[in-house]
């Protein structure tokens, strides 16, 4: 079965087709980089190192840029606030710099930590501040831009379809006028260069031919798009809150100045929620990952947990489903070590993987695929070798996991203990003999000044 894929500018699930044969562009919003990624950030990527896999396993060769907004993102999306940068400055007691710094760090561990696969490009914000002035004076120069005391705004009425995407209420918002719009013409209106305050200066901003100042944070966006994937490429991804405005955004100034809707499809995951409602960063009140590990969770139980919910279905969290999650993990991993290697997939199995991959990355049937192997009868080496296929798309690391001698599958564990007699009891022959049995099941014996250790070949 070919891949189709949910597309939220046509609002159906289509063929996926790319522009260029065997080609992906694949752009993905990045983090702000003002404080930790929180888990619901990272659901969001985890959907997104999914597609690519997906993507991989039809074939493609894909070029992944993600982006790291260091520089722009307002408080407030109507574009007042502070810069959310400033801001984690002053929380922190350290420069707008450092705090970038040390957050795309944290936030690059996490990436690891989850087993995301290393994108062809990270591209910084404030990297790119000339490529994003170009963008604003070209926008300018082709009328679409007016300024005010501010900063220079985008002026989203000149174009019939701006907010195609979100199916925005043109009437309603003609109706909502009596909104306070300041300075701006339309409610709409958006940011591409604004101004630093008078009475202060900021620790990141940038001469323009405008004054000095910083960009908006959706010119970015399509700034760095336009340079690495060109003005139109296969997928553009985000979390479902970037629809509305963010990605409206980026298709409004990519729309003005090269004529193109940006990307063929537009994909978005949908929120991670707690019980107690929204996560945010922005009030302090988030788990992250660290506060997983910190209770002895590992991150890749997030990762299971993430592949249990359809991307385009709401994942509410609890404690209780990461342990689940957890569990089902360690069970997957301890019946594949037990297994042995050097069989072939079986392509039964591998086909309705695919198929269920492959409908818009339906995971959650995936993984009852998965499942369905695990408890079948196929011999044990034939089930290890359609994992390994399977885990090239869950992306869960079983095949590089290594079990500790305190969690061997039951059989490999007697064995184990056996030639630890055998060894007390100074009977080298047979403990060689029990060392074959264990390679010969895939598992390495390393005999220390401690014992000996078995570990996963
Ligand atoms: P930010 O660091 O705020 O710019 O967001 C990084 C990514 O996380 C974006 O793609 C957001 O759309 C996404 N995101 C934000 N909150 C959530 C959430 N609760 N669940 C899933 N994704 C989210
Ligand atoms: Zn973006």
């Amino acid at each position: 079965m070919a891949l189709a894929l949910y597309d939220t500018w046509s609002r159906t699930v289509r063929p996926f087709t790319a522009i260029e044969p065997d080609h992906v562009g694949l752009y993905c919003c990045g983090p702000t980089v003002y404080d930790y990624a929180h888990i619901g950030n990272l659901r969001t990527y985890v959907f997104e190192d999914v597609l690519r896999r997906a993507l991989v396993l039809n074939g493609y060769d894909v070029r992944h840029i993600v982006n790291i907004t260091d520089v722009g993102h307002l408080v407030s999306d109507a574009d007042d606030g502070e810069d959310k940068m400033e801001k984690g400055s002053r929380r922190m007691g350290a420069s707008a710099w450092d705090i970038a710094a040390r957050y795309t760090e944290a936030f690059m561990a996490d990436w690891r930590a989850l087993n995301l696969l290393e994108p062809a490009l990270w591209c910084r914000a404030t990297d790119h501040i000339a490529e994003q002035i170009a963008f604003v004076a070209e926008l300018e120069r082709k009328g679409y831009t007016y300024r005010t005391t501010d900063g220079v705004y985008f002026d989203t009425g000149k174009q019939d379809d701006y907010g195609y995407l979100t199916r925005l209420d043109h009437a309603g918002l003609q109706a909502g006028k009596r909104v306070a719009v300041g300075e701006k013409r339309h409610a709409t209106d958006f940011a591409l260069w604004k101004l630093s305050p008078q009475d202060s200066t900021r620790q990141m901003e940038w001469d323009s031919p405008w004054g000095r100042g910083f960009p908006g944070w959706h010119i970015e966006c399509s700034a760095m798009s336009a340079r690495y994937l060109g003005p139109r490429f296969d997928i553009h991804c985000g979390g479902e809150d970037h629809v509305a405005v963010h990605h409206s955004n980026e298709i409004a100034q990519t729309q003005a100045c090269y004529g193109t809707r940006l990307a063929n499809f537009w994909m978005h995951g949908h929120f991670l929620t707690l019980d107690a409602g929204k996560m945010s960063k922005s009030n302090g009140e988030f788990l992250h990952l660290q506060s997983f590990i910190d209770r002895g969770v590992d991150p890749l139980a997030y990762r299971y947990l993430c592949l249990t919910a359809h991307y385009r279905s709401k994942l509410s969290f609890s404690f209780e489903a990461l342990g689940a999650a957890q569990a089902a993990l360690e069970r997957l991993r301890k019946v594949y070590s037990g297994w042995p290697s050097g069989g072939v997939a079986d392509e039964g199995f591998v086909v309705r993987f695919n198929a269920e991959v492959n409908q818009d990355l339906n995971l959650p049937r995936a993984l009852a695929v998965v499942w369905e192997l695990v408890r079948s009868d196929l011999p044990t080496a034939t089930r290890r070798a359609t994992v390994d296929r399977f885990d090239a798309v869950l992306g869960l690391r079983l095949t590089d996991w290594k079990v500790g001698e305190f969690d061997l599958p039951d059989e490999i564990a007697a064995l184990a203990k056996e030639r630890e007699i055998a060894r007390s009891a100074k009977d080298w022959e047979r403990a060689d003999r029990l060392r074959d049995v264990l390679n010969a099941a895939g598992w390495k014996v390393e005999d220390g000044p401690c014992g000996q250790r078995v570990v996963g070949g």
